[in-house]
């Protein structure tokens, strides 16, 4: 538990020998945050061990386990994860390519995971590609990642995003890339757009395309939408570094840095507590006082949840000396809950939900308050048709599946 570089310390990863090796950096959406829910989670079969990782979010989950469970299997964590293992051992296939076939036929939802037996390097993305898979190569080795920014920093080179619905085998004693398709292509996607908002890094390509570039064009559109006068933009860093470069591109405003981030605190909607995320706050960011004073402040950021970060902060700018804070922010409103891999408040909890923008904007104590439109944040795609946007429209494309549902559409033969 806790920070990779404070964990995977050099002594701690001297003891680690082997080949193969899959690593998992989790933020508990499914499963509470306890060590036995850490992944990846390591279960042995008929055919021996085998590790997995996963990135996203299982709809049917609960209905897949409790069949299980009522049918003898035995769980050792409460996460959706472990149904995978399941599923891959129930497989009556010999081969594990076909057994994971079979598992991923079985279930629903969002997900990209690695997955390893003793000489095989396994990777799949879900068939909607709600969740970002690389494939890359170091040398002889192959590498599947989130993120290609982890491919620069070992130095390997970036081959290609693995394909909705593609599952990819990469095994010690065969070069090539073996790839199965174990769902026919969508005729839409539904890759998550909050990922250019704010999870993914800006020094990496994703769904096709950079997540610099795309996040400075949700600032400049987001200039284009709700202009106003100002002597200086600074972002809410350093999520919303990127789309406040944008913004004072298209308008001309300096761009400058008036909030100062102490780097050793984390990001803070993904604390799991009100306390402790509003102590966050306090401590992440001061204002820069000759940035800041007697100056009227466009002050950008990616998105407001709960809204008490967005108070807090115009409160910080206020203190350094700005006689007016215009909000913007590089995203629409978030109204809708994910249950797709992204840890958003509940729906109650989101103030988009139930607040008009002007009552958000009184109290958030702003002077003007504007958000980027659905259209103008999907004008900033390529294919707009192959993102999900459902925390802003609730237009969800996999329904949720109710835990009294029981039509299950296991596949195991
Ligand atoms: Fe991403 Fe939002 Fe869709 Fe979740 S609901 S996958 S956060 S766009």
């Amino acid at each position: 538990m806790g920070l990779v570089h404070s964990v995977f310390t050099a002594d701690a990863l001297a003891k680690l020998k082997g080949h193969i090796a899959i690593g998992h950096n989790r933020y508990s959406t499914a499963g509470a945050s306890t060590l036995e829910n850490a992944q990846p989670l390591v279960r042995n079969y008929k055919q021996g061990p085998l590790a997995l990782g996963h990135n996203g979010n299982l709809v049917n989950a609960v209905q897949i386990r409790n069949h299980l469970e009522n049918a003898g299997s035995i769980f050792s964590t409460s996460l959706d994860t472990e149904v995978i293992f399941h599923l891959i051992a129930h497989s009556r296939k010999e081969a594990l390519e076909y057994r994971i076939i079979d598992a991923l036929r079985s279930i629903e939802g969002a997900y990209s995971f690695v997955c390893m037996d003793k000489n095989t390097l396994i990777g799949a993305r879900d068939a909607h590609g709600f969740r970002p898979l690389w494939l890359g190569k170091l040398g002889n080795a192959y590498v599947l990642t989130s993120e290609t920014c982890a491919l620069d920093v070992i130095e390997a080179e970036p081959i290609r995003e693995v394909e909705p619905g593609e599952l990819i085998f990469t095994r010690s004693n065969y070069r090539g890339v073996e790839s199965f398709r174990f769902h026919k292509r969508q005729s839409q996607l539904s890759q998550c757009i909050f990922e250019y908002i704010y999870l993914a890094r800006p020094d990496s390509m994703m769904f096709g395309q950079s997540v610099n570039n795309t996040r400075r064009e949700f600032g400049r559109q987001l200039a284009r939408e709700h202009p106003v006068k100002a002597d200086v933009v600074i972002p809410v860093p350093d999520s919303a570094t990127i789309a406040a470069l944008g913004y004072a591109e298209e308008s001309g405003i300096p761009f400058d840095l008036g909030l100062s981030r102490n780097t050793f605190v984390g990001r803070s909607f993904m604390n799991p507590t009100q306390d402790i995320r509003e102590l966050m706050v306090k401590i992440k960011l001061n204002p820069v006082r000759d940035v800041l004073r007697d100056k009227r402040v466009i002050l950008v950021d990616d998105s407001i949840m709960r809204g008490t970060n967005s108070r807090k902060l115009i409160k910080i700018v206020r203190q350094g000396g700005a006689t007016a804070v215009h909000l913007r922010i590089a995203s629409p409103p978030n109204k809708f809950s994910c249950f797709y891999g992204v840890d958003t408040p509940t729906r109650s909890e989101l103030i988009a939900s139930s607040h008009t923008i002007e009552e958000i904007r009184k109290y958030s104590r702003a002077d003007s308050l504007g958000y980027l439109s659905i259209e103008g944040l999907l004008n900033s795609v390529e294919t707009p048709q192959d993102f999900c946007t459902t925390c802003f429209d609730g237009k969800y494309p996999i329904p949720f599946v109710e835990e009294s549902s029981q039509q299950l559409p296991l596949i195991v033969d």
